[in-house]
């Protein structure tokens, strides 16, 4: 039977090359996004390449939202087997001028979007006995800058949440994994209408030992390892994806 990934987010930019590469190794792919000419943009190119897809306007923070893509997916395509928690959002804004709302949206959607859609998920992974949640953190999860209050705790909460639910999803078959990517750029990868060609100076690419700044198909192939059986033995792990970004030292 056919493999079938749940992408939030998968529109546009890392989400977007995850959807290609889960497609490429035989995945059908349910992409969730808030953006729908980029969602029906995505799919219908993977059609075109023979790939197996569908897309939903799923706004992942809210609840009834995400039991209907779920149900849909059920419904379509009969089983889940890997969840990849990706939509995200950031509002960097001074510390002492943030609105509370602004914080209070991305808490709402990119900490309990990850829950709701792995609690939704797992549900139906219980019943087959596997799968694998991806959730997509981030490096800000682990450091910061000035200004980053809501989109760091939301990360860092991430890593807890995945280390919480690998335990309590681990007697169902269910592993539950985090990816933190450091700087990926995505504008080769948004809606094909706004998608630029990329461009970095070398100052950019020699903050990184490996020498450039990553792309998004850098974290699809993590993602395809983390959820692959060769990954059998990992759990509630947060795998780093930065180019060694965040492990080099700067005296200035
Ligand atoms: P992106 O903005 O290019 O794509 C995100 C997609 O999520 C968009 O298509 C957007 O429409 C969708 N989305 C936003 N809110 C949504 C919602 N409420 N419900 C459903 N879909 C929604 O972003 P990206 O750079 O590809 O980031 C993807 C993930 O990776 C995010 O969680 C982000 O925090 C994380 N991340 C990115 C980087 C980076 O450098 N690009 C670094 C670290 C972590």
């Amino acid at each position: 039977m056919r493999k079938v990934a749940a992408i939030t987010g998968g529109a546009q930019g890392i989400g977007r090359a995850a959807a290609l590469a889960f497609a490429e190794e035989g995945y059908a792919v349910a992409v969730a996004d808030i953006d729908k000419e980029a969602g029906f943009e995505i799919v219908r190119f993977l059609h075109q390449a023979g790939g197996t897809a569908m897309f939903m306007h799923v706004d992942i923070a809210d609840e009834a939202s995400v039991k209907r893509w779920m149900n849909m997916i059920i419904k379509e395509f009969g089983r889940i087997d890997v969840l990849m928690n990706n939509a995200g959002i950031g509002k960097n804004s001074p510390m002492l001028e943030l609105p509370l709302a602004d914080f209070d949206r991305v808490i709402a959607v990119n900490l309990r979007g990850t829950f709701l859609c792995s609690q939704q998920a797992a549900s139906y992974m219980r019943k087959q006995g596997k799968g694998a949640i991806i959730n997509i953190a981030s490096t800000r999860g682990l450091m910061s800058e000035a200004g980053t209050e809501a989109y760091s705790a939301s990360k860092g909460g991430i890593l807890a949440l995945t280390h919480a639910m690998a335990v309590s999803l681990g007697h169902y078959g269910i592993r539950v994994n985090a990816i933190s990517p450091g700087w990926i750029e995505t504008a080769d990868w948004q809606l094909s209408t706004r998608a630029k060609k990329p461009q970095h100076s070398e100052r950019d690419r020699m903050q990184h030992p490996v020498g450039r700044v990553g792309t998004p198909e850098d974290i699809a192939q993590a993602c395809l390892f983390l959820s692959s059986d060769k990954a059998g033995f990992i759990t509630g792990q947060n795998l780093v994806v930065d180019g060694g970004m965040t492990i080099k030292m700067i005296y200035e």
